[in-house]
């Protein structure tokens, strides 16, 4: 008994000295469907984070999930650490407003903004729509429920007086199945808020003819000037088969988030593994190239920022 004692009393003492002590823990960052980019958010952060597990003990998953609404939900339940979601519906989550009216996710955290996504929508030649409004009366794609797309869809919509009735079939398919159901002529658009380039956008104007759309007028003009988080966007022209001029809409930023409920020294550890590996981290997607530290600490962001980002920013002098 005694043996055993000191045994332990030994071991304990001989892993502190070597500072291998750090106790395992499971971290979950919300990401969006496989053939959008933050998924790649995701599994970046993850693979940033988890080449430091011998030091901080940090093990990263970064599941498929349905997207922003789905991850500010998971994160406020509990369910998940933190996730990706549209500076949109970042703000409506923390100030409680359109979709949040009246449950506002008040524990929800800013970490960083990371690329712009500017609302997209693809359709195909043959139906003859060549911008928004000629949407109206055909097929479309609107996105699945718990996506940024399908709650910022309602926005548009609303800003333009119209509603999802105004489309003769508004389907729900998630972004990976609706590249092919554009293909399978089962609709005539599909909407995707999402960054460029990505493989989704790609696949869709690649198997069947089809274009992106402008999403502009005064019903845009309008969100735009009210709303800090929402910009004027560019699709670059040449980018996919079938657009070969700039095309006009408008857009969000990507973000990632938490909740005041996750430890400080975590959401720290994952930060650093970002910011102190930020050009592994830009080369991980073409979308993450033009990525400036400084302006993913300032910009995009609505929710207070985490205590444990905060702390790794003061450090590197891009806030006071
Ligand atoms: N913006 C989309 C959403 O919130 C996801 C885009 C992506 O997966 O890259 O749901």
């Amino acid at each position: 008994m005694k043996t055993l004692r000191i045994t332990a009393a030994t071991a304990a003492l001989a892993l502190m000295a070597t500072g291998v002590a750090a106790q395992e823990r499971f971290i979950t960052i919300g990401t969006g469907g496989q053939t959008g980019v933050y998924y790649v958010v995701g599994q970046s952060i993850c693979r940033l984070v988890n080449r430091g597990e011998a030091e901080h003990g940090l093990k990263c998953t970064a599941p498929s999930t349905g997207g922003s609404i789905a991850n500010i939900n998971a994160i406020a339940a509990g369910d998940m650490d933190m996730g990706v979601a549209q500076s949109d519906w970042q703000f409506h989550a923390y100030n409680g407003s359109s979709e949040y009216e009246g449950k506002p996710v008040e524990k929800l955290r800013a970490v960083f903004s990371v690329h712009g996504e500017p609302f997209t929508v693809v359709a195909r030649t043959d139906s003859g729509a060549e911008s928004f409004d000629d949407l109206f009366g055909k097929r479309v794609n609107v996105g699945n429920p718990g996506s940024g797309q399908r709650a910022t869809m309602e926005v548009v919509l609303d800003a333009m007086g119209r509603s999802m009735g105004d489309f003769a079939l508004a389907s729900e398919l998630k972004p990976a199945e609706q590249s092919a159901a554009l293909g399978d002529n089962k609709v005539d658009a599909i909407i995707y808020t999402v960054g460029h380039p990505n493989g989704s956008i790609q696949e869709a104007t690649s198997t069947v003819d089809a274009r992106i759309l402008p999403v502009t007028g005064e019903a845009i003009d309008k969100l735009v000037a009210d709303n800090s988080y929402y910009a004027k966007a560019i699709i670059p022209g040449g980018m996919y088969k079938g657009t070969d001029a700039d095309v006009d809409t408008f857009g969000v930023k990507a973000t990632f988030v938490t909740s005041a409920d996750v430890p400080d020294d975590v959401i720290y550890e994952v930060v650093k593994a970002v910011f102190d590996n930020f050009d592994r981290f830009k080369g991980l997607h073409p979308a993450f190239a033009n990525l400036k530290e400084e302006d993913m600490v300032s910009s995009g962001n609505s929710a207070p920022l985490h205590p444990g980002a905060e702390r790794y920013y003061r450090e590197r002098g891009w806030i006071q």
